[in-house]
Parts: structure tokens; C-alpha cells; sequence
């Protein structure tokens, strides 16, 4: 059985000072972490390498990931990073989060054109959507290998979620129109109260955690909430 995906998304948030305090914290207590949960942690670029030396000291295995990707394979593209080089780092991808399509732009063939580059790199994309629309234009890319995270714009910062069976639906959704096999996890406002709700969904496989990530001990008990 696939495991409960747990993604913090940490934005534009820690210091690498913060960001070890965070580890020490939450290495404390989660030896009580069920083995059937996943937790990816997505810090940004500059503290993923130093991220990477410090999860040694987590004994529940955390995977890493990054916010975005270049959507370039490489060459003159000042302050992008991309797939090649990532890959030695981190396993996932967050692409085409609410955020860069608000705030830089990115269009539906950016995310594309990201997801395809990220696979072939052997990363796994988590690609943002807040509505089918935006699955039904990730055209080319790999659907199967792909996770959706579906994540509706007014849930998403703003500590107002969208109801479980609402996001049920739209996991169902995305599953009826690019397979039964794809991963669906639900972002927007998830804490340690609500999580559990979303997750006991039959097709929603994990969640997103922007906010509530940013303290060790809310995270951690997100994911204690998981134990089965
Ligand atoms: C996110 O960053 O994708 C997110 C869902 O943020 P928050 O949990 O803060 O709503």
C-alpha cells in the first residue's frame, strides 16, 4: 500500500539558523511516527543542501524536496535552477503553486514544460491545481508518475480549508480524468485538527502543509495525528 504523503512547503520562509532549530525540535519526538506515512519537507533552495546533512539526525526518514524548477534544461537563465541539478538533492518538485502563478506568472505551459523536465530528471513533480482545467493542460507530461496537489485559492494561506468532501470530489475528479493510479493530495489551511479529515478520504492521498509546517511541533503533530 502507498504511504500518506506529508509535504511541508516552507515558501519563502527560514533562516538556516531557524531551519536548525525546526530539525531540533522535531527530532525530539518523532520516533512516534507511523511507517505509513511519507513526510517531504520543501525548504527553500539555499537550505536544501544543508537540510539534506541535518535529516540524518531525524530517525523517521524525510524526504526532501523543491518549491520549483527551471522550466529550461540549462544554460544562460540567471538564477534558475533545474532538474539536472536538483536531482542530487531532492526527490519531489512542487510546480505551479497558486503563488508563482500569481505572483511570477507561470502559465499552464510553464508547468508543463517544468513537469516534463523534472520526470525526465527523475524527480517527481507535485504539480498544483485549483481547478481541472489546469490538469487537463498538462499535456505531454507523464500523468502516471505525476502528483497532483489540489489546492482551491481561497484555502490556501488564509486558514479557511475546503470541506473534505469537496476536495474528495476533486480528487475523485482528477482521478476519472487522468487515472485511477495517480497520487491526489489536498492543500489549503491543513493543520493537526482538520488533517486526519482529509486524509481518511478514500482518494485523497496525502496533504499540503504551507503554514502549519513552519512550527517543528504543529508539524509533527500533524503527522502524529496520522498514526494508524
Ligand atoms: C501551500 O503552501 O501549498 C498551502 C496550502 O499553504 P497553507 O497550508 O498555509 O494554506
Amino acid at each position: 500500500m502507498e504511504k500518506t504523503l506529508i509535504v511541508a512547503n516552507w515558501k519563502e520562509n527560514l533562516t538556516a539558523t531557524q531551519m536548525e532549530s525546526w530539525v531540533a525540535e522535531f527530532s525530539i519526538f518523532n520516533f512516534q511516527f507511523s511507517n505509513e506515512t511519507r513526510v517531504v519537507i520543501c525548504p527553500s533552495f539555499v537550505l536544501i543542501s544543508v537540510l539534506k546533512s541535518q535529516v540524518s539526525s531525524i530517525q523517521h526518514q524525510v524526504y526532501l524536496g523543491a518549491q520549483d524548477v527551471s522550466k529550461f534544461e540549462e544554460g544562460q537563465y540567471t538564477g534558475e535552477v533545474s532538474a539536472k541539478m536538483l536531482k542530487d538533492f531532492v526527490s519531489y518538485v512542487i510546480i505551479g503553486h497558486s503563488e508563482r502563478r500569481k505572483c511570477f506568472g507561470e502559465t499552464d505551459g510553464d508547468v508543463a514544460k517544468k513537469s516534463i523536465l523534472a520526470l525526465k530528471h527523475g524527480l517527481i513533480p507535485i504539480v498544483c491545481v485549483s481547478n481541472l482545467e489546469q490538469v487537463s493542460k498538462c499535456q505531454g507530461v507523464k500523468v502516471s508518475k505525476t502528483i497532483f496537489a489540489y489546492e482551491p485559492l481561497f484555502a490556501v494561506g488564509t486558514g479557511t480549508p475546503d470541506t473534505p468532501e469537496n476536495a474528495q470530489e476533486f480528487a475523485e475528479k482528477i482521478k476519472s480524468a487522468v487515472g485511477q493510479d495517480v497520487r491526489v493530495l489536498y492543500g489549503g489551511s491543513v493543520n493537526a485538527e482538520n488533517v486526519k479529515s482529509f486524509v481518511s478520504q478514500p482518494d485523497i492521498d496525502g496533504v499540503l502543509v504551507g503554514q502549519a509546517s513552519l512550527e517543528a511541533e504543529e508539524f509533527g503533530r500533524i503527522i502524529k495525528s496520522l498514526n494508524h
